[in-house]
């Protein structure tokens, strides 16, 4: 019997996403966005970075990210989230805000927004809810979430779960503070991979300009990749 058909199969895309995968729950993102079609590289080397479109930071413990990450995969993490799309879910979008709260530590300042840890107190650590993607109804899963707590110029909210904006845009980088890579909606993963889509269509367009719109190194590195 042949092996039926995946619907990835009929999406032509030379998408490369990596997900961090240094802890967290990066397998769910993995499967929705191979789901979706896009190639997706398992991120555990800083060098990694080089090779993908786009970058999912998954949720976790931000404080581990930081202590796995070091020094100098925080100053890579943060040339590659300032160059090129980047989507944090949870903890990922801790990582990538300005400010953080409670404790306070440091963000890779991709996101003008100022984020609490585990606003959620202990009783409700975790809960499915249902709020907004722009106007549309979504399932929305939180553990052990943060909150957004002020949103700064430039900031886009994409979703919202009663008075509080649960999904926010600034540029191409993206994030949510609930778990879309655990609900069966795939519209948040979809928004991502536009987002990667346009990213490219921009670069590709720099290329020919001779004025490159993101970075001149990443750009140099996939002419070498390709041998041009
Ligand atoms: N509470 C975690 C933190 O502060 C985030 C939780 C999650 O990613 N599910 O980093």
């Amino acid at each position: 019997m042949s092996a039926p058909e995946t619907p990835s199969a009929k999406i032509d895309t030379t998408m490369k996403i990596g997900v961090l995968a240094l802890q967290g729950d990066f397998d769910a993102h993995r499967l929705r966005l191979e789901e979706l079609g896009a190639e997706v590289v398992l991120v555990k080397k800083p060098e990694q970075l080089d090779a993908i479109d786009g970058l999912v930071i998954p949720g976790g413990e931000s404080g581990t990210f930081l202590k796995l990450l070091g020094e100098e995969g925080f100053a890579k993490l943060k040339d590659f989230v300032h160059a090129k799309p980047t989507f944090g879910t949870c903890a990922g979008a801790i990582l990538l805000a300005t400010e953080v709260e409670n404790p306070q530590q440091k963000g890779l300042g991709a996101l003008n927004i100022r984020i609490r840890r585990n606003a959620y107190g202990r009783q409700i650590d975790s809960s499915i809810r249902q709020g907004l993607l722009g106007s549309s109804p979504i399932e929305m899963v939180f553990i052990r979430a943060p909150k957004i707590e002020h949103v700064g110029e430039g900031v886009e909210i994409l979703a919202t779960e009663g008075n509080d904006p649960v999904a926010v845009r600034q540029g191409k980088t993206m994030a949510a503070t609930f778990h879309p890579e655990l609900s069966e909606d795939t519209r948040v993963h979809k928004a991502f991979l536009e987002l990667v889509g346009d990213a490219l269509v921009e670069q590709t367009r720099g290329l020919f300009s001779g004025k490159p719109s993101l970075s001149g190194e990443l750009i140099r590195n996939r002419r070498t990749d390709s041998g041009q």
